[in-house]
């Protein structure tokens, strides 16, 4: 919709100005909005679905019931045994923040493709945000759905 009235002229302007998420931002996005998954064979070979890493199962039963933690990057996995070797996910992530006099909550739809012995690809696309003010309407500005994702706005 086209911005007609002064106040959503303001937002639109105000819009423009706001900064890119910070890598750290993005990272923990990445980090706790997914389950982090080890795909492992019949033959106990487990493979990080996040870095790629591959390694030998020692205790099969232990990693079925605790999960396991990546020797490569440390991070705690659920253990999968399945032939499915592409997992895709998306989830939405939230900033709130301040701009000239409005509280704004910013929605990033995060989503990640992981694909066994690669490693995971992540993108952040910012859908919504609503601008809010104590004196003024409740706006909510959001992305056309033909606007393209710029990924490397938000890579990490
Ligand atoms: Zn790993």
């Amino acid at each position: 919709m086209k911005p007609r009235t002064r106040i959503q002229k303001e937002v639109v302007r105000l819009s423009g100005g706001l900064p890119d998420l910070t890598g750290k931002q993005a990272a923990y996005a990445f980090e706790h909005c997914f389950k982090h998954y080890a795909h492992r064979t019949k033959g106990g070979i487990i493979t990080c679905t996040k870095c790629g890493h591959r390694w030998k199962s020692g205790h099969p039963l232990a990693e079925t019931v605790c999960g396991c933690t990546c020797p490569h990057c440390g991070m705690e996995l659920e253990v999968l045994d399945t032939r499915k070797r592409l997992f895709k996910d998306t989830e939405y992530y939230s900033v709130i923040t301040a701009r000239k006099g409005y509280q704004v909550l910013r929605y990033f739809m995060a989503s990640v493709t992981r694909r066994v012995g690669q490693p995971a690809e992540y993108s952040l696309i910012e859908v919504v945000q609503w601008w809010i003010a104590p004196d003024r309407p409740t706006r909510l500005s959001s992305r056309r759905t033909g606007d393209r994702p710029n990924p490397a706005r938000h890579a990490v």
